[in-house]
């Protein structure tokens, strides 16, 4: 087999702190997988630069004069880690031969990546890092994971336990994520579907190197339910489900009603009618809000606008020059 041209692809957003010290480890990296004759030499570290507001993209900049193997993108605005990763990988995809993903912040262990093209060179086309321990990661982060994963397997969709974005993917296997053209990129979910040999590599997640978590409570939370009803309809039969369910007690308890008023011992009721009112009402919105969360997607979905922006691209002109020399 010929040397493969490896992309690795960072996706940044106000990483100022840590980008040094991330394109250092992984300029190492690349530069003993070259020694060791694994990976070809036009092999580069891809950084994406987010819409970051700090000085991410000027160091970006400035590190690719002095250090062959980095280049670099800049989307116009922030877009989201989930899209930015994705145009770092359609851009590499063009000039490698197979592209590993990681995030910017050193949590994922450098030193797998060598495993990663091992496996590479065995045939697969997937290689997906996974956690072996969340040691490091606050109890509720764990907790909220954990549930996450349960919840994620219950209504159907398959992901790699304890995988994050870190993983390697083949030319072949981009060619095939770029004809997934949704605007709500879960690349998690959407990996699985593609197929090919796949397997796993285990790593000890570690700290963030520097700087802070972009991932609050709340985009946390928008991730998981983006991540949900993207790929599921099974929120949607729930609510059925419960709607049904409560149709049948309710319908039950009218019953028992009536036969009480003819009876003749009408209670005053007030309680329960209160009660059955404020649940079907609850109810009711429940299942609006989440038949709109629908709506919502398939109404961004049909737009087809584009799911991001390049603003400035060293990585192409990077790779036109050496094309030429
Ligand atoms: N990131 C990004 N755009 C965003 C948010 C995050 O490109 O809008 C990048 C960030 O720079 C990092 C990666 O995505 O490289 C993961 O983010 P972070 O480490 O903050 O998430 P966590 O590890 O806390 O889940
Ligand atoms: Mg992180």
């Amino acid at each position: 087999m010929k040397k493969p041209v490896l992309t690795i692809v960072v996706p940044c957003y106000n990483e100022e702190d840590v980008f040094q010290e991330t394109a250092r480890q992984l300029t190492a990296v690349l530069q003993n997988l070259q020694t060791e004759h694994l990976i070809a030499p036009e092999s580069k570290l891809l950084f994406v630069d987010d819409g970051s507001r700090d000085r991410t993209w000027s160091l970006i900049v400035e590190e690719s004069k002095k250090n062959p193997f980095v280049t670099g993108v800049k989307l116009s605005r922030n877009f989201g880690h989930q899209r930015a990763l994705l145009a770092g990988l359609e851009a590499a995809k063009e000039y490698s031969d197979c592209v590993i993903s990681i995030d910017a912040d050193l949590q994922d262990d450098v030193r797998v990546i060598r495993e990663f093209v091992v496996k590479y060179w065995e045939g697969f086309d997937i290689v997906y890092g996974v956690r072996r321990s969340r040691e490091t990661d606050t109890f509720f982060k764990r907790a909220t994971a954990q549930g996450f994963y349960r919840l994620m397997k219950k209504i159907g969709i398959h992901l790699v336990y304890n995988h994050a974005d870190f993983r390697l993917m083949s030319k072949r296997a981009l060619e095939e994520l770029s004809r997934y053209g949704e605007a709500n990129v879960f690349l998690r979910g959407i990996v699985p579907l593609l197929g090919f040999r796949s397997t796993e590599v285990f790593y000890d997640r570690k700290e963030r190197f520097a700087g802070e978590s972009k991932y609050p409570l709340k985009k946390m939370l928008a991730f998981a339910f983006d991540g949900m009803t993207s790929f599921s309809v099974a929120p949607i039969r729930f609510i059925t489900l419960i709607g049904f369910l409560s149709f049948l007690l309710s319908s039950v308890a009218g019953i028992y009603a009536l036969i009480v008023k003819l009876l003749g011992h009408a209670q005053s009721g007030w309680t329960s009618l209160m009660i059955s009112i404020w649940l079907i009402g609850g109810l009711l919105l429940m299942s609006m809000g989440l038949i709109g969360e629908y709506i919502g997607k398939i109404y961004q979905e049909v737009k087809r606008r584009p799911r991001f922006t390049i603003e400035e691209n060293l990585y192409n002109n990077t790779q036109q020059k050496e094309r030429v020399n």
